[in-house]
């Protein structure tokens, strides 16, 4: 935790807050700051700063808070990505909220096993979970904007073109695909398969609703490598 993310109910007073559960024991087990020692902080989807130690006991920790500076910038992607397994979900989740990923769009495909639709994980306050973890990892306080699609056909003919509309973008694909272009911090939308890869029917859907297919070489990458992977090349990060 690089910072502590912050919520309306932890403020007690326009400047201090009082912190319970899981941001406690990580304080007291993990940081294990003195009185007066400052910590990193962050309002939700607000500005971040610092936060002055001024009680901490088993119960709750007070802190007075300065939020200063804006957050650090997002990236402005939407990312379409095939359902992952919950396991591999959970960790992209993370990385998504890591990177400032602006949207993630969760979508069916022929090869995503229809089970990992009722993943508990999909629940609205477990993603939001995963997404804290992967702001408090960065320092960052903007939550993305989480969509799910479960049919992959009237989203990519009746949602996708819009989408992608006066976006660069592009569908991660190691076969019959253009080298990965050179970063470049322009909006963007980026679709990557699932385990399996898609099938030639939705590559080819894909690329009617405007996408270029890319690939990154030869080697063939897990989602969850290729997708840090993926954004780190297409992105000055
Ligand atoms: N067996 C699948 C195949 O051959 O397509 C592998 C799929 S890979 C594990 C999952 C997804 O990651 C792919 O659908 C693609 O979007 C992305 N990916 C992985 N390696 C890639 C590469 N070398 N180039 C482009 N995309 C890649």
């Amino acid at each position: 935790m690089n910072l502590i993310l912050l919520f309306a109910d932890d403020f007690t007073a326009p400047n201090i807050v009082r912190l319970q559960g899981r941001r406690l024991r990580h304080m007291s087990e993990v940081q294990q700051p003195a009185i007066g020692d400052r910590l990193r902080v962050g309002l939700l989807d607000g500005r971040v700063g610092s936060g002055t130690l001024l009680t901490l006991d088993d119960q709750a920790a007070e802190l007075q808070v300065e939020l200063e500076r804006e957050p650090p910038p997002r990236l402005p992607l939407r990312l379409i990505l095939a359902l992952p397994r919950p396991k591999m979900l959970k960790r992209t989740l993370q990385t998504v909220a890591t990177l400032g990923v602006d949207e993630l769009w969760l979508i069916n495909a022929y090869r995503v096993d229809k089970s990992y639709w009722s993943t508990p994980l999909l629940a609205p306050e477990a993603i939001r979970e995963q997404l804290i973890l992967g702001l408090e990892q960065a320092g960052d306080t903007r939550l993305p904007e989480i969509q799910l699609r479960k049919r992959f056909k009237p989203f990519v003919e009746d949602e996708l073109p819009a989408l992608c509309a006066g976006r660069r973008a592009l569908v991660a694909h190691p076969y019959d695909a253009q080298p990965c272009p050179a970063a470049e911090n322009t909006p963007s939308v980026l679709a990557v398969g699932p385990e399996g890869g898609f099938i030639r029917y939705e590559v080819d859907k894909l690329i009617e609703a405007g996408m270029q297919p890319i690939h990154l070489g030869p080697r063939i990458l897990r989602v969850e490598t290729a997708v840090p992977v993926l954004l780190s090349r297409l992105f000055p990060i």
